[in-house]
């Protein structure tokens, strides 16, 4: 389906990572009537856009989802309370009130005149029990279920992503769900508690080669494996998606598949350092290895994710190293 660019698409999480950089795609793909909600005070958005219809909102309470709702033809949803492994291990009664957010969305635009409707899941979705080798056989979208999912954040996105489809069963609301697997690149948390592990490594790395340090922190022994997939890649996985007729949850990700020590080694390479490593082994690290299987899209699509980590990486550690320059170092706290 041709998306209306005339017509107002509303993008919850507006002010998140992956949300940032979907509003400037879809601007520069000529979308006129872009509006962008998120939690946060606009100050604090990763990318501001002038053009945009930009708001805050509170969207767990029900009337700011059907406030939001105003004229809107498509929704994307990115809004969610999330972080990397620490947070979401600590914080999942918070994971999982996000549901508050996607089913208020989902109630809104059935009452409302949306089209199509997208829900970010995520590859947190899958059974630990399948991800205990660092030599992972990828996990394909039938392994979701019997379900076994990652404790808080992963249930409420599985109960999302089921939401969705009985949205769209009982209701006609053409709803669409992609799993992101590991999504990076500039214009995220690199710091704070809620950053991914290549945004933490490249930012480490930095400032490790700023302030002359020798040794950076590697959480666990540095060998469980992961794919990681390049925000250029991830938008345009979503945009297929959301514009496709396939309707169940997809795979987005990346099947370059690495472990976290030859990912630190492709960071010291582009930063032009070799540094020590401190394995923290009582620090949180999720599955042992996690790989996405890509046939699905590859029929549906006849297309994946294709950016380089190499090149990616290079991108993204360029961006943090500017940020870490402009600010105070994370061990000064
Ligand atoms: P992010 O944290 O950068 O963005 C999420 C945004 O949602 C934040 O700006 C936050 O302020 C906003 N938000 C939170 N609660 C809200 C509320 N109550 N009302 C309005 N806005 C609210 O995260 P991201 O990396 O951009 O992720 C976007 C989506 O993709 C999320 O649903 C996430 O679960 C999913 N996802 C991301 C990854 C990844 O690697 N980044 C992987 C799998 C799935």
């Amino acid at each position: 389906m041709e998306l209306d660019r005339n017509s107002t698409i509303l993008v919850a999480g507006a002010g998140g990572f992956i949300g940032g950089h979907l509003v400037g795609r879809l601007l520069s793909d000529g979308f006129e009537c872009v509006r962008g909600v998120d939690l946060k005070p606009l100050q604090e958005w990763y990318q501001v856009h002038p053009e945009i219809d930009a708001r805050q909102s509170d969207l767990r309470i029900r009337e700011n989802a059907y406030d939001a709702m105003e004229n809107v033809r498509y929704v994307v949803n990115l809004a969610a309370d999330m972080g990397g492994i620490e947070f979401i291990e600590e914080n999942k009664a918070l994971c999982m009130l996000s549901v508050l957010i996607n089913t208020h969305l989902l109630e809104a635009s059935r009452d409302t005149d949306v089209e199509r409707f997208f829900f970010s899941s995520s590859a947190c979705v899958y059974a630990a029990e399948r991800q205990v080798e660092p030599n992972v056989v990828a996990l394909k979208e039938s392994d979701a279920y019997p379900a076994m999912p990652e404790d808080g954040y992963g249930w409420e996105k599985l109960f999302s992503e089921r939401m969705c489809r009985h949205f769209r069963e009982d209701f006609g609301l053409e709803t669409r769900t992609a799993r992101f697997h590991n999504i990076y690149g500039p214009y995220g948390a690199f710091r704070g508690g809620r950053e991914k592990a290549p945004a933490a490594i490249c930012r480490k790395v930095a400032e490790a080669k700023r302030y002359g340090e020798s040794c950076i922190e590697i959480w666990g022994d540095g060998e469980q494996t992961r794919s990681f997939t390049y925000i250029d890649d991830c938008l345009e996985g979503l945009l297929r998606a959301f514009s496709g007729e396939f309707v169940d949850p997809i795979n987005v990700g990346s099947n370059e598949l690495l472990s976290i020590n030859q990912l630190v080694d492709i960071v010291e390479e582009i930063a032009g350092v070799s540094l020590e490593r401190n394995y923290m082994m009582d620090a949180p690290t999720g599955v042992r290895g996690r790989n996405s299987d890509n046939t699905l899209i590859q029929e549906v699509f006849n297309w994946q994710p294709s950016v380089t980590l190499r090149k990616g990486i290079e991108l993204t550690y360029r961006w943090v190293s500017d940020q870490v320059a402009n600010s105070r170092p994370t061990f000064f706290g």
